[in-house]
C-alpha cells in the first residue's frame, strides 16, 4: 500500500501572528521543494487565515490544532469546522493536551473526528498512554481503547482517509523519545485493531504517525519503521532549521 509520508508541525499556543509569519517565511525558504513527503504546519486559530494565504502555491499545507464538536451556534469562544473549511487540510483531534488539560473524552474526540470528516477535512486522531499507564503495562489497552472509541462515528472509508497519531503522553514535550522499535510495535497494534474493525484494505491505507519529542536527530530512527508513515512534531517545529532538517531526514524515507 502506497501511503504518502507526512510531517506535521504542531505550533501549539506558542506564536503571535507576526511570529508565525516570520516562521512561515523561513520555512518556505528552507523546507526542500523536492521532498516527497507532505509537510503541514498547525498554527493557532488566529494565524490560520494568514498562514493559508502565505503558504498558497508552496508545498506546505495548513492544519488546525482543534475544532468545535458542534457545527454552529451559541458556543462562545469555540471555532467551528465551517470557519476552518477552505483554509486547512487537516485537523488534530484528541491531542493529549486537549484530553488532559481540557478534559476532552473519547466521546468528544469522536464527535470532532466525525465533524472534520463530514466536511472533507482529514482528522489526525491522537492517542497515547500516560507514564503511569505505561508503568502499569497498560499502554496497548489504553491506546487501542482510545482509538476504537475515537473512531466510532467514522466509516471504514473515512478511517482510510484519516490519520492516527500515536503520541505517548510521557514523551510529549519531555525530551524523552519513545524508541522507534516501541513506536513501531504500537503502530502495528493500531493497524491490527483497524484491520479487525474495518478490514485489511482500510488498515493498509490509514496513515499512522508518531509524535513525542522528535528532533532532527531522532527523526532518522523512524525512517525504517514499516507501520509509521509520519511524524507529529511539537517543540522542534518552532525552529525552522530543525523542522526543515526533520523534513529532509525523514521525508526522503524509502518504503
Ligand atoms: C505534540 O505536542 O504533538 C508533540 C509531539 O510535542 P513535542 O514534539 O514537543 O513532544
Amino acid at each position: 500500500m502506497n501511503r504518502k509520508k507526512i510531517i506535521m508541525g504542531n505550533w501549539k499556543m506558542n506564536l503571535t501572528v507576526p511570529e508565525s509569519t516570520i516562521l512561515i517565511q523561513k520555512l518556505k525558504k528552507e523546507v526542500p521543494v523536492s521532498t516527497k513527503a507532505e509537510v503541514v504546519v498547525c498554527p493557532t486559530f488566529i494565524d490560520i487565515y494568514s498562514a493559508s494565504e502565505e503558504l498558497k502555491g508552496s508545498n506546505i499545507k495548513v492544519g488546525a490544532q482543534n475544532v468545535a464538536e458542534e457545527e454552529k451556534g451559541a458556543y462562545t469562544g469555540e471555532v467551528s469546522v465551517l470557519a476552518l473549511k477552505g483554509f486547512v487540510d487537516y485537523i488534530i483531534v484528541g491531542h493529549s493536551e486537549r484530553r488532559n488539560i481540557f478534559g476532552e473524552s473519547d466521546k468528544i474526540v469522536a464527535k470532532k473526528a466525525e465533524i472534520a470528516m463530514r466536511h472533507d477535512i482529514r482528522p489526525v486522531i491522537c492517542v497515547g498512554e500516560t507514564l503511569h499507564e505505561r508503568e502499569d503495562k497498560l499502554s496497548k489497552v489504553v491506546v487501542l481503547s482510545q482509538l476504537e472509541a475515537s473512531c466510532k462515528h467514522l466509516t471504514g472509508e473515512e478511517i482510510a482517509e484519516s490519520l492516527i497519531a500515536y503520541e505517548p503522553v510521557w514523551a510529549i514535550g519531555t525530551g524523552q523519545v519513545c524508541s522507534s522499535e516501541e513506536a513501531e510495535k504500537m503502530a502495528e497494534h493500531i493497524r491490527g485493531l483497524i484491520k479487525s474493525l474495518y478490514g485489511e484494505k482500510v488498515s493498509g491505507s490509514v496513515r499512522v504517525l508518531y509524535g513525542g519529542s522528535v528532533t532532527s536527530a531522532s527523526s532518522k530512527s523512524f525512517r525504517k519503521s514499516k507501520n509509521i508513515d509520519g511524524l507529529l512534531v511539537g517543540g522542534a517545529s518552532l525552529n525552522h532549521q530543525e523542522f526543515a532538517a526533520i523534513v529532509k531526514n525523514y521525508g526522503e524515507k524509502k518504503k
